[in-house]
């Protein structure tokens, strides 16, 4: 059958998604992988508004940021990667797995 994808088709590759950036990014935080170069969080914020971190991946050395309400990675990956998200959860980001694989 030609068409989008069935709802329950699209449930479960986000889910297999999901669980390729917990796993990879716990990885990466596990292995030591992860080094954190700079986070602010304002006084009053509960999540942190710039971030420059090192990860080590598979493929090298890549570059995450966050600038202006914005993740980015200097991996070829398309977003989010497991770099991005392994940040996200060192410096105090709310990660919803589930709905970042969207
Ligand atoms: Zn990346």
């Amino acid at each position: 059958m030609i068409g989008l994808p069935a709802p329950s088709d699209l449930r479960a590759r986000r889910a297999g998604r999901a669980t390729q950036l917990r796993r990879g990014s716990l990885s990466a935080l596990r292995e030591g992988r992860v080094v954190l170069l700079s986070a602010h969080t304002p006084a009053e914020g509960r999540r942190p508004s710039a971030v420059t971190a090192e990860v080590l991946g598979h493929s090298g050395r890549h570059l995450v940021q966050l600038n202006a309400d914005r993740w980015s990675c200097s991996c070829s990956t398309p977003s989010p990667c497991s770099h991005v998200v392994a940040v996200r959860l060192v410096s105090g980001d709310v990660v919803d797995l589930e709905a970042v694989s969207r």
